[in-house]
């Protein structure tokens, strides 16, 4: 039902459905435990033949109606919330991944994805490859291998800003029966929804635009359904052969285009952890119901800020796949026709040195380890966020060692502009 409506209408009122005499507003469920009234009906739910909670580490209501509008939001079958964005790529991967496997991705992707797939994963026993997103479909064929499981993109890479073709990536991974993980952080819902290009499983570090505000890390995991894993069945065999933690289930078999998700949680929640809080749920609700409002302002804010730092001559290049003339405006154009995102990225003409200076004169605009939410905020990847890269490896993740990465918010454009130049003398 929800789906039908729009995203506005689904931002507002999506997920939480209160029934005759209940709360209008989504409570929190702050509880670690729910009572049963006999010990067979809790039986029932450790056996997963019922549906309800029993702990919160594996799931809790709050963050099920969270996980419902998020889902809606993107048009997807199934999801869950994470506690972090980290979290939610690492259920992504790990839930069809083991030792032995391969993934593809793209290497203009989020520093610590970068970091989770290339170094820790490693450690794992899960290999990655990292291949340029912009390489033509017979170079990127080469990466793949016999073992490769999935492929991996930012919608609009943090801090790259390059654009992901989806639907390339999409139809790449297919040929090779397997699915496209895409991080829609950047773009949002209301800008792109992956799963209308074909990608198959999209994540979210909700501590950007869905909470807005900066208040609560989180992450989102939804799944669209469409994967085929049984006809895929001997590589994904943790979906599709009997699971003994669970008294041989069958996920395919038992939950249909729930079984992803279902898997993700009845396992790697149980074992690993990374709920996200009720409490931290409840906050990003609230940051859900303006999304539809927000989103849009960053990015009228961000193309007035970055036609203006075109407009500077102390300003060597700007990036911004919604500025015309950027490499990427026609791919964000196919993908995002309104809108992008509030992140800009610009290098001034004094490079590296020059960087820490302006960014020292501003007051509007706050030096954070973040980005995405209503306060204009500015970062230096190379000295922050990517300091563990070295510059060769920088230049591969699509970071320029003079990169500024300026997370424009909703105040007044005039105001964060005035910011921005009185920095400049
Ligand atoms: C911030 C971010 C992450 C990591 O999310 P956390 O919530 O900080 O763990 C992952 N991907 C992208 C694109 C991000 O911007």
């Amino acid at each position: 039902m929800e789906q039908k409506q729009s995203l506005a209408t689904i931002c507002i009122q999506g997920g939480w459905q209160p029934k005759n005499g209940e709360p209008r507003v989504l409570p929190i469920y702050q509880s670690t435990t729910f009572k049963y009234e006999t010990s067979e009906q809790m039986g029932r739910l450790f056996d997963l033949e019922e549906d309800g909670y029993f702990y919160t580490r594996l799931a809790n209501p709050t963050n099920d109606a969270v996980a419902s509008k998020i889902c809606a939001l993107e048009g997807g079958a199934a999801a869950m919330l994470t506690s972090s964005g980290q979290a939610a790529n690492m259920y992504a991967i790990l839930n069809i991944c083991s030792a032995g496997d391969h993934v593809v991705s793209s290497a203009t992707i989020y520093g610590g994805t970068s970091n989770l797939l290339t170094v820790t994963l490693k450690r794992f026993g899960i290999e990655c490859t990292l291949v340029d997103p912009d390489a033509s479909a017979e170079e990127l064929e080469k990466a793949f291998q016999p073992n490769t499981r999935a492929v991996f993109g930012e919608t609009i890479a943090n801090p790259a800003l390059v654009v992901l073709d989806i639907e390339k990536f999409a139809a790449l991974a297919h040929e090779h029966g397997v699915p496209l993980i895409v991080d829609n952080t950047f773009a949002t819902p209301i800008n792109c929804r992956p799963f209308e290009w074909g990608a198959d499983i999209v994540t979210h570090s909700t501590t950007k635009y869905m909470d807005g505000h900066a208040m609560a890390v989180g992450g989102c995991i939804v799944d669209s359904g469409n994967f085929d894993w049984e006809a895929n069945a001997e590589r994904f065999p943790g979906l599709t052969t009997p699971d003994d933690s669970y008294h041989g289930v069958v996920y395919t078999k038992k939950f249909g285009k729930a079984a992803f998700i279902m898997k993700a949680t009845a396992q790697l929640m149980r074992d690993m952890g990374s709920i996200q809080s009720p409490q931290n749920a409840f906050l990003l609700n609230v940051g859900l119901e303006t999304l539809h409002l927000r989103v849009p302002r960053h990015c009228e804010n961000a193309l007035k800020v970055a036609e203006y730092l075109q407009s500077r001559d102390d300003v060597a290049w700007v990036k911004y796949p919604g500025l015309k003339g950027d490499p990427y405006y026609e791919l964000a154009q196919k993908y995002m026709p309104h809108g992008t995102c509030g992140v800009i990225s610009f290098g001034l003409k004094g490079g590296r040195a020059a960087a820490g200076a302006f960014m020292d004169k501003l007051k509007l605009a706050a030096i954070v380890t973040h980005v995405a939410d209503a306060r204009t905020s500015v970062l230096h990847p190379a000295s922050h966020t990517h300091r563990q890269l070295s510059d060769e490896q920088l230049v591969e993740a699509g970071v320029d060692p003079s990169l500024i990465r300026l997370s424009v918010g909703i105040e007044d454009a005039n105001d964060i502009i005035a910011d921005l130049e009185q920095a400049f003398v």
